[in-house]
Formats: C-alpha cells, sequence, structure tokens
C-alpha cells in the first residue's frame, strides 16, 4: 500500500492538471477513495492550483489554448523559484541587519517575506517560514555572520516570526479579497 501511495503522490501533480490518460486517472481515483494520506494530498495541491488558475479558468476549455496554459504553468512554477530564492535571501539579508543600523528595515522586510511565504507555501506558510527563518538564523549564529548572541538570535527570531505572521495574514487577506471579487 505504501509504494502505491508514492507512485499517486508522483502522478497527483499530473492528475491535477488533466495531463493523465483515463485508466491512470481511474486507478488515482480509485485509491483515493481508500486512502485518506493521499486523498488529503489531492486536496492541499487543489488549493495550491487554485491560485495558478486564475488565468487558466477564464479561457475557454478549447484545445487551442493548451500551449498557452502550458505556458502559464511554466512561468508560475519559475515565479515560484524566484519567490522562494527572495524568501531565502530576504531573511538572510533581514537577519544579517539585526545587529546594524539597518534594523528597522527588518519591519517592512520580514512581512514581505511573509507575502512571498503564502506565495510559495500557501496557509502552511504559517509554520514553515517560521521555521525556515529559525534554521537560517540558527545558521548565521552557528558561523557567526552576525555579532549576535544566542538568546538574542532566538529573541530576534521570534519577533521577526511575528512580523512575518503579519504578511502571511496580510496576503491572505488580500488572496481571500482577491477571489471574492472573481466570482462577482
Ligand atoms: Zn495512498
Amino acid at each position: 500500500m505504501k509504494a502505491e501511495c508514492s507512485i499517486v503522490k508522483d502522478l497527483l501533480p499530473l492528475y491535477v492538471e488533466d495531463m493523465v490518460s483515463r485508466e491512470t486517472a481511474k486507478h488515482i481515483e480509485e485509491h483515493i477513495k481508500g486512502c485518506n494520506k493521499c486523498r488529503k494530498e489531492l486536496a492541499d495541491l487543489k488549493e495550491g492550483a487554485a491560485l495558478s488558475t486564475v488565468e487558466k479558468e477564464s479561457l475557454p476549455r478549447a484545445d487551442a489554448a493548451k500551449p498557452f496554459k502550458k505556458m502559464m504553468r511554466r512561468v508560475n512554477r519559475q515565479f515560484y523559484s524566484l519567490a522562494y530564492a527572495a524568501l531565502i535571501f530576504l531573511i538572510f539579508l533581514g537577519f544579517g541587519w539585526t545587529a546594524g543600523n539597518n534594523l528597522m528595515y527588518n519591519s517592512l522586510i520580514m512581512p514581505i517575506v511573509g507575502i512571498f511565504g503564502y506565495y510559495v507555501f500557501k496557509w502552511r506558510a504559517v509554520y514553515k517560514v517560521p521555521a525556515l527563518l529559525l534554521v537560517i538564523d540558527l545558521a548565521i549564529f552557528a558561523f557567526q555572520l552576525v555579532e549576535l548572541g544566542f538568546a538574542d538570535t532566538l529573541m530576534w527570531t521570534m519577533l521577526y516570526a511575528i512580523f512575518v505572521l503579519i504578511g502571511v495574514a496580510i496576503a491572505f487577506l488580500l488572496h481571500y479579497a482577491l477571489k471574492k471579487e472573481e466570482h462577482k
């Protein structure tokens, strides 16, 4: 059963994008009926796809739109990688500034980190971005890239996490408001 789950898990992204054969789709649906874990995985994927399907939904479901859809998907994926890279860069930059004169910029940088985090992780940003923040800050501390003690590192990380969560909340509200606008 476990081996099947990993196969299904690999196929789910294609399944969500309607890119598997009918037989495969049937097989996946059958498996999902009996497997909570994969059903949840599918639900998460669909939720994740919701943000990027805005363009898709507004197009007619004609075959002519397919190359365009494919391109949009590729652009989206590139945006994801960019947002992810920006996220990590901004955490490095922000924490690097903690001991310096640019400290105040973090009240702006950290919410932006949260917004990028929401774009990359969706609601999971709530715990994934603070975790990422902690890992990076501890790495910076371990390599002594900033003149901060261990206790200070933890304290600033916690404070920044609050700002990050504010950013996530802003992104969530924006996303929600835009969605509502769509349905009008
Ligand atoms: Zn499964």
